[in-house]
């Protein structure tokens, strides 16, 4: 999970490292309050999910009331590469002399933490590497010792920094190292990272990627992310633990097991149809989650037609079918499903199904089969 800026540089403060503070409103007129707080000069950032916001017209300085008012009502709204501006963070503006570059990430291949630094910060890291690889230094990190300051300190001065910073810097990197280990991040990028004209050392920006496999270890990481700008159909599977991935189309698809499902996704397209979505029930899913997945993708107005992809293996059949037959008591779809039974109680599956005799549900043997249909359906509907 990528965080916004504000909540990266949260995550920094936590663990020591000089921001300066600020607040994240959604409104004109509590950014324009929030500017009063903080104190003018203020910079105006909008926190949406993507880099060059600066170049985009999404970073605005403003000296006074009148200025924070104009940055905020047009920053507000904004779309940065088709990401809507919805927050706008507000802090205090800094004086920078210099703008340098750090991060630090997992590197796979060295199965190691690498930091990378350079004093040319501002600019895109990228065309750094590109244009002059010397100038961004890559130091690997000792997983089980961890950095040392005294180490880190070789690092910069190796990469250039200014000497009167030298043990700032370290001290502020390996700051972002127990961030990057202890908040479980995958990225820890800091771009500018700033020298004042007071020789201070303070991170301008935060790019923060949060391993969602740890997710379990940090109650307090929820609600991070850009919800604003998330499905909110997305949202709730998340809450409700289903994998659920909103795309275009307008065929519901559910199945068991993400190979499944994706080769589903894969013969609708072939019959010419479109997906609405990919939910993925998982293995051994019960009639509740199954009840809980109609529910999710009936949530959807633009769905059509609903195809059913369960390959019973731990996943029994006739639990999906109870699933399927309770939603549909509480549910009461007014769209075409198709389902496809196969595998482990597949026969009493089907039994139950053409007991309960529910309205407007077709079955079908083969996935094919079942992938004509519903494009049949959702077309005719
Ligand atoms: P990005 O464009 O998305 O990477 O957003 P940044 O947070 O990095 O801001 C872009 C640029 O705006 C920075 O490189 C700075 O040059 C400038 N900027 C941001 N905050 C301040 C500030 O507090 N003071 C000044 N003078 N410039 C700032
Ligand atoms: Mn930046």
């Amino acid at each position: 999970m990528d965080l916004l800026e504000y909540q990266g540089k949260q995550l920094f403060a936590k663990h020591g490292i000089p921001t300066s503070s600020g607040k994240a409103v959604t409104t004109v007129d509590d950014a324009v309050a929030a500017a009063n707080e903080v104190g003018y000069p203020v910079v105006v950032k909008a926190q949406v999910l993507i880099g060059g916001r600066g170049k985009a017209g999404g970073v605005k300085l403003a000296a006074n009331e009148a200025e924070a008012r104009e940055h905020a009502s047009n920053i507000l709204g904004l779309d940065i590469k088709g990401h809507i501006t919805r927050t706008v963070w507000i802090e205090h503006a800094s004086d920078i002399e210099t703008e340098y570059y750090a991060s630090i990430l997992l590197d796979r291949s060295a199965k190691k933490p690498m930091l990378m630094f350079s004093v040319e910060g501002g600019i895109d890291i990228e065309q750094v590497a590109e244009e002059t690889p010397e100038k961004l230094v890559k130091h690997h990190i000792d997983p089980l010792a961890g950095p040392t300051v005294e180490e880190i300190a070789g690092v910069v001065r190796g990469g250039g920094a200014d000497e009167d910073v030298v043990d700032q810097l370290a001290e502020l990197l390996v700051k972002l190292y127990t961030v990057w280990l202890e908040e479980d991040a995958s990225l820890c990028e800091i771009n500018p990272l700033i020298i004042t004209p007071d020789r201070e050392v303070k991170a301008l920006d935060a790019k923060v990627s949060l391993d969602d496999n740890a997710a379990f270890r940090h109650p307090d990481h929820e609600g991070l992310g850009d919800t604003a700008n998330s499905d909110p159909i997305e949202l709730k599977a998340k809450e409700e633990g289903v994998t659920y991935v909103a795309l275009d189309g307008d065929i519901g698809i559910l199945g068991n097991g993400a190979g499944l499902v994706m080769s589903t996704l894969d013969v609708v397209a072939q019959a010419g149809g479109e997906p609405a979505n990919f939910l993925d029930a998982g293995g051994g899913s019960d009639a509740d989650t199954v009840k809980q997945a109609v529910e999710l993708i009936l949530s959807n107005p633009k769905v059509k037609a609903v195809l059913f992809n369960i390959f019973g293996g731990i996943t029994r059949c006739d639990e999906v079918a109870k699933g399927l037959i309770a939603a549909f008591g509480d549910l009461k779809p007014s769209v075409p499903f198709v389902v496809r039974l196969d595998g482990t109680n597949d026969v009493i599956g089907r039994e139950l199904l053409q007991e309960a005799a529910l309205p407007n549900v077709h079955t079908a043997t083969t996935m094919n089969d079942a992938a004509a249909q519903v494009v049949a359906l959702a077309k005719g509907a």
